[in-house]
């Protein structure tokens, strides 16, 4: 059932240096993702997650080997070209939903498709659709405070796949979240991407939604692996 390959990291390593010492998080990564398809990244605090996910989102270059978005070869490319591929192909989600207070949820969901262009009449139909799928339909009118964490969350999930990027990439999006509350979200992402064909990846400590997850992948001694 996997779909065609819309992210690839390639020998991807990645150094911090710290005073006199360099810490190395990432050492000749290799991971593919595919349309369709949730994978789970489990790994504890420090392994390198959040890293790993800002360069395959473009934020960040690695210090050798490649990143590849939907075929490009994205490591030299000019910051204008990554990130003009950023903002087509990809959605971030973090752990705290970064929605705009002062909008509402329809408008925080419409705001990224008047950025790229879209008329305000398309942009709102969308921004209702998503909310739909994301089952807060109800809720578009209400700005983040009048929500409760998992509406937020499904709000901000939303806002993400705005432009319908292929790739969705997700940093402990329900660890602020209760377990009953992160299946709810997990649930309505999860169908998200089924009827999108959408790719995520999805950093996570909860190993109940991991196993609900297409995949799981780890990162040991500085690569990706299945576990
Ligand atoms: P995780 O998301 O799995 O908790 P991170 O990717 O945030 O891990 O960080 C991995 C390691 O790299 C940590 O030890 C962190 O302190 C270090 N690190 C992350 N970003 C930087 C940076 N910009 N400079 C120096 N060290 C960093
Ligand atoms: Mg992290």
């Amino acid at each position: 059932m996997a779909g065609k390959t819309v992210l690839k990291l390639s020998g991807v390593e990645r150094h911090y240096g710290q005073g006199e010492t360099t810490l190395s998080i990432l050492k000749g990564a290799d991971f593919e993702l595919h349309s369709g398809e949730i994978v789970a990244l489990v790994a504890p605090s420090g392994t390198g997650k959040s890293t790993l996910l800002h360069l395959a989102g473009l934020l960040e270059h690695p210090d050798a080997g490649e990143v590849f978005v939907g075929g490009h070869a994205c490591n030299g490319l000019p910051d204008d070209d990554r990130t003009a591929i950023r903002r087509s192909e990809i959605g971030f989600v973090y752990q705290f939903h970064h929605l705009l207070p002062e909008f509402t949820a329809l408008e925080n969901i419409m705001m990224p498709q008047l950025i790229a262009g879209l008329p305000e009449r398309e942009a709102k139909e969308r921004a209702s659709q998503l909310l739909d799928y994301m089952r807060i339909g109800h809720r578009g009118e209400h700005r983040p405070a009048e929500l409760s964490g998992g509406e937020q969350q499904r709000v901000a999930i939303a806002r993400a796949v705005a432009n319908a990027p292929r790739v969705l990439l997700a940093d402990e999006p329900t660890g602020n979240l209760d377990p009953e509350t992160a299946s709810y979200v997990f649930d309505a992402l999860e169908a998200l991407v089924k009827q999108s064909g959408l790719a995520a990846l999805i950093a996570t400590h909860n190993h109940d939604l991991a196993a609900r997850m297409d995949r799981r992948v780890t990162i040991d001694g500085g690569k990706v692996v299945g576990f």
